[in-house]
């Protein structure tokens, strides 16, 4: 299942209640602000702190 891009108007970091970007190569949606990469499982993003990954590339 892939991820509805329709979701980027709803979710937000839940660090800093931000936008979110879509990596569709990673399939993460990820925040510039905090650097932090949020996984997508089976289409569903998984907006949790403790399970987000820092980002280590500049984008
Ligand atoms: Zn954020």
């Amino acid at each position: 299942m892939a991820f509805d891009k329709k979701l980027l108007d709803i979710v937000a970091c839940p660090v800093c209640k931000g936008k979110l970007e879509y990596d569709k190569v990673a399939q993460k949606l990820v925040c510039k602000a905090d650097k932090l990469a949020y996984p997508i499982t089976e289409g569903i993003p998984v907006l949790l702190e403790n399970r987000a990954e820092p980002l280590t590339e500049t984008v």
